[in-house]
């Protein structure tokens, strides 16, 4: 470094996410996933300072600072991962301007993020319920479900779970679903598949549920009868264990699956399963770049959750059904529904705001917290705090 330099200008890029605690602090490049994390106390220092809302991301070095040992490392990396620069003050008196991408909704009243979104709350408020789940069984009142679905946006995504054999004229609202250009996605346990019968024609998928041990002979019967009749599936195999993983494997490769998903079960006695193949490592976190738009995603709502609703076969509604009714279809709008959730609710913006996960650097680059959170009772399924 020129020693003859009054100082320089720190600044750090817009598409660099900071997280920052008392003991640590993460500089995250939002484009290659390129990172920095330091707990040295010069550093925490440097990047409250330049947090500061009059700094703006920039801050005033002077020789003495950059020529402390760790500063300067850590400039020099900082320059090496394309997340930031040095300017040297001689061609720069005046602050240069910068833009850093700041999370400004400080509160968390959830009508209030909407007004700060410039959503209006009675024009917009629908458009954001994109996905219904709807729980049938020989109980449902097929009118009431009916009236209910006629008045929710179009384009919104049906899943439909329940024998739809059972249900008391089911063909109206089998028609009437066909009849929406909406994805419908039929949720139904191998064993249960009514593959005889072709419910829908009209941008469906069946998703075929499987836990194990499975009856092979049923296996292949389905699947063949899947695949005679040209219909659009995807298999889910819901896995408690390593057994169940390696089984699942071997039905893949062995049948050739193309679409599945391998998803885990928390039983009550598998936590070491859940130790070692679920919980996330710094590795996991940071394995895949995340965009600024999700890292704000994160802090602003539940992206498991949000924009969902589950209807039961009485009506109940739930935004998560781990948590309380938000209405009943029989006596609720859906405008009340939603509203409900967006003004009381627990689902929709559940983030990750509680212990340990406000004192992480990763708070808000870690997935939404999910329904395995509420099964097994913690608040972070992480092996890093
Ligand atoms: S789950 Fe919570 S504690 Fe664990 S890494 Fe993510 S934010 Fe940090």
């Amino acid at each position: 470094m020129e020693t003859s330099i009054i100082g320089w200008w720190f600044t750090i890029e817009p598409y660099v996410y900071i997280g920052l605690t008392s003991e640590c602090v993460l500089l995250y490049n939002t484009l290659d996933g390129e990172y920095i994390e330091s707990n040295k106390v010069e550093i925490i220092q440097l990047l409250k300072k330049l947090l500061e809302r009059n700094n703006q991301g920039v801050v005033y070095l002077t020789n003495e600072d950059i020529q402390n040992r760790i500063v300067e490392s850590f400039v020099d990396e900082v320059r090496e991962k394309y997340m930031g620069d040095i300017i040297d003050i001689a061609l720069s008196n005046e602050k240069p301007v910068q833009i850093l991408p700041l999370f400004n909704f400080l509160d968390n009243e959830k009508l209030e993020v909407y007004k700060r979104h410039n959503f209006s709350v009675s024009r917009n408020l629908l458009e954001n319920l994109f996905e219904i789940t709807i729980h049938v069984n020989n109980e449902t009142d097929i009118c009431a479900f009916l009236n209910f679905l006629k008045s929710v946006p179009s384009k919104i995504i049906f899943n439909i779970y329940g024998k739809l054999n059972d249900v008391v004229n089911n063909e109206r609202l089998l028609s009437f679903l066909d009849n929406s250009s909406s994805l419908k996605k039929v949720y139904c346990l191998y064993t249960e598949i009514p593959c005889s019968q072709t419910f829908f024609m009209n941008n469906f998928l069946y998703c075929v549920l499987v836990n194990f041990p499975i009856d092979i002979r049923l296996w292949e019967d389905v699947l063949i009868t899947l695949r005679e009749q040209n219909l659009s599936y995807k298999y889910i195999f819901n896995v408690a264990s390593l057994n169940d993983c390696q089984d699942a494997e071997q039905l893949i490769e062995r049948f050739r699956i193309k679409e599945y998903q391998i998803k885990p079960i928390y039983d009550g006695t598998n936590m070491a399963f859940f130790k070692e193949y679920v919980f996330l490592s710094k590795k996991d976190i940071l394995s895949m770049p995340i965009s600024i738009k999700n890292i704000f995603a994160n802090q602003a709502i539940n992206t498991y959750d949000f924009g969902k609703i589950n209807i039961m076969s009485n009506g109940d509604v739930f935004a998560n059904m781990n948590f309380l009714p938000i209405g009943n279809i029989y006596k609720d709008s859906v405008y009340d529904i939603v509203c409900k959730e967006l003004n009381e609710g627990e689902s929709w913006f559940r983030v990750r705001d509680k212990e340990p996960c406000n004192r992480c650097v990763f708070q808000w680059l870690c997935p939404s917290p999910s329904d395995y959170e509420i099964a097994i009772g913690l608040t972070n399924l992480c092996h890093v705090m």
